[in-house]
């Protein structure tokens, strides 16, 4: 028996215990939406913000979360007081809930609600010494008029097709286009270009999430005073960049030192890269919601 505790259908559950319908749409068809959150020393990173993010996925798809985002804010803090953590990876999913076979979602009577916290499996201290590398890939981003790329939906396929890809081409990391041919983000992350000292990311529309690293990267470039442009950029300005990172709630900030076989300038990380991480390593443990305010001690798993 583990000593996990999920939060699913409005109880706390053994890990053994959660389970759900193989008739839920979720699993049927990807019919609903999640968010992955991270929690540093106590405190849930932009807890807001994620959870303004779920429930906008949530209004896009006509899925009605039966909480409110204070009620959800509660259920994430007491999902890692429970489970005793102190750094942790919360993985939060709202299914369409259970229906029938069919893929109308009215058959489909309660939407179900899941928090899972676990004690947080860091990426090796080396990857962020040495950096990523990574390829462009054939499947495109899906564009913003088919499911947008901001319905942060159950539905991942896109994503995954570009990571098999990735993996066949022995890359760490996909590189994905828009229809047109302009850089959108990774698997799993924003990218970001660095060129005679301006940060640039591509402007979300094109395809990418409004990643919340993403937003916090940009406050802090233009906290510390360095232009920073969203502007729509192609591979050919990837390759003669002067750095390249990746940004996302697992991979924080992450450098990428060489692109479709290109090395980016010396093939290592960057300055501007190696700041920006150590300045939103800062910001982690203060920019969000504390789950132990008033605790002197507690337990850290
Ligand atoms: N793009 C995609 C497709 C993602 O899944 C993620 C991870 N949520 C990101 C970007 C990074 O977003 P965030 O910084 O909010 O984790």
């Amino acid at each position: 028996m583990s000593n996990q505790w999920i939060f699913l259908g409005g109880q706390f559950v053994k890990k053994e215990d959660a389970v759900v319908s193989v008739y839920d749409h979720g699993f049927l068809y990807g019919d609903g939406v999640f968010e992955g959150i991270r929690v540093y020393s106590g405190n849930v990173f932009r807890m807001a913000e994620h959870v303004q993010r779920l429930y906008e996925s949530a209004q896009s798809i006509m899925l009605n979360i039966p909480y409110t985002k204070e009620e959800m804010v509660q259920i994430i803090v007491d999902t890692i007081k429970k489970n005793q953590l102190d750094s942790a990876y919360i993985r939060v999913v709202v299914s369409r809930g259970m229906g029938n076979l069919g893929l109308d979602p009215a058959s489909c009577s309660q939407p179900r609600v899941i928090v899972i916290a676990e004690k947080l499996a860091l990426f090796p201290q080396e990857l962020y010494q040495r950096g990523l590398r990574i390829g462009s890939v054939a499947s495109r981003r899906s564009s913003p008029d088919v499911l947008s790329p901001q319905v942060k939906s159950l539905n991942y396929l896109n994503n995954i097709l570009v990571k098999l890809e990735a993996n066949q081409a022995g890359v760490d990391e996909a590189l994905m286009l828009n229809a047109q041919g302009y850089v959108t983000e990774g698997s799993a992350d924003n990218i970001f270009i660095v060129k005679n000292g301006v940060i640039i990311t591509p402007p979300v529309y094109l395809g990418a999430l409004d990643g919340i690293t993403r937003n916090a990267i940009i406050d802090l470039a233009n906290k510390n005073g360095y232009e920073l442009k969203e502007t729509p950029f192609t591979r050919h300005d990837v390759y003669v960049a002067d750095e390249v990172f990746l940004t996302g709630t697992a991979v924080e900030v992450i450098a990428v030192i060489e692109v479709d076989g290109r090395k980016i300038q010396d093939g290592k990380p960057g300055p501007v890269t190696n700041y920006l991480l150590s300045e939103f390593r800062k910001l982690v443990t203060t920019d969000g919601v504390q789950c132990y305010p008033t605790a002197t001690t507690h337990a850290v798993v």
